[in-house]
């Protein structure tokens, strides 16, 4: 089975975004180290939307030397062989730099907010953002929010910029809110597919390639178990990231009542599943395990766990891969 560890790499989007070190590059330094331990590419989807307000807001010499920094990291994850691939969450293109902190808007949160004209230009501009960094063109794209339908919306613009793998699915995801709606209730339990016109809906004949994300349904009593471990030892279970998530009280409350539909992830806490979540992929008999996570999100007990993830994964004869 091939591996892929997958980060979104980006800051939060609540009432305070965190800042660019904590959030994004010590994260990620750690992530460089263990990946060098354990000699293992990983996938970043970078979201570029973020890099290019950095350099609209340019004359903030913040945002100037944010971006600067930034832009080195991303440089150094592309030498060192790590997939640099797309992300894009459209309300950037609402959001201004107030002289002190970034002021969010996310009114215009999925690119089906854009029309389809502007959607395409944001598709275009982004993936020219990181082609300017790492030369290399992208070929994997994540969805912001995992809104990545209606596919048809953004197709054409994807398939211009030369991006023909999608891994925003996972299976049974659902979620519906104004802002924010996905709903993958009709796609397969499966690793990988090809499509067309819907990431849910396999064709044989297709030009997309679906790289599921692996899916994990977990009880409240993790969300419990989580929540006191976050409570007692914040040192080692609370995320690195200095940010506030968009509130969803909804999904909170559902998560620690009934059992609820989550993916493979190495987060905080839930970086403890990756084993089981292996395990249930080899029952299945995947041919992929696709986790995903985010610098942001990750705790100091996530690098402990990921690390002996890892090691399992490769003792029982498992590969570490970008995706392709
Ligand atoms: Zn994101």
């Amino acid at each position: 089975m091939q591996v892929h560890l997958s980060f979104d790499y980006e800051l939060f989007f609540g009432e305070n975004t965190g800042t660019l070190q904590k959030c994004i590059l010590e994260p990620t330094q750690q992530l460089i180290e263990l990946s060098e331990k354990n000699k293992i590419p990983l996938i970043f989807f970078v979201d570029a939307g973020y890099l290019v307000q950095l350099k609209n807001n340019s004359q903030h010499s913040q945002c100037k030397s944010d971006l600067e920094v930034i832009s080195a990291q991303i440089s150094q994850l592309s030498a060192a062989g790590h997939q640099i691939a797309l992300h894009i969450h459209p309300h950037w293109e609402d959001c201004k730099f107030d002289g002190d902190k970034w002021v969010i808007d996310t009114t215009r949160y999925k690119l089906s907010d854009l029309s389809k004209e502007e959607a395409s230009q944001v598709i275009s501009k982004y993936a020219k953002a990181l082609f300017a960094i790492t030369g290399t063109k992208c070929t994997a794209y994540r969805a912001g929010g995992w809104c990545v339908q209606p596919f048809s919306h953004i197709k054409d613009a994807l398939k211009q910029n030369g991006i023909a793998i999608d891994s925003s699915v996972y299976f049974n995801g659902y979620h519906d809110s104004p802002a924010h709606s996905y709903d993958f209730i009709t796609a397969k339990d499966k690793a990988e597919w090809k499509f067309e016109n819907d990431p849910c809906v396999e064709d044989a004949s297709g030009s997309f390639k679906e790289i599921s994300i692996t899916p994990d349904k977990i009880g409240p009593l993790f969300y419990w178990e989580l929540y006191f471990k976050m409570k007692s030892a914040p040192e080692k279970f609370k995320p690195l990231g200095d940010g506030m998530w968009l509130k969803d009280k909804g999904r909170i409350y559902n998560q620690f009542h009934s059992s609820t539909d989550h993916f493979a992830c190495a987060d905080g806490y839930f970086s403890s599943r990756l084993i089981k979540n292996l395990e249930d992929c080899e029952q299945k008999k995947f041919e992929r395990m696709t986790v995903l996570s985010h610098p942001k999100s990750l705790a100091p007990c996530s690098f402990d766990y990921l690390n002996e993830f890892i090691l399992h994964a490769k003792q029982r004869g498992h590969t570490f891969a970008i995706l392709n």
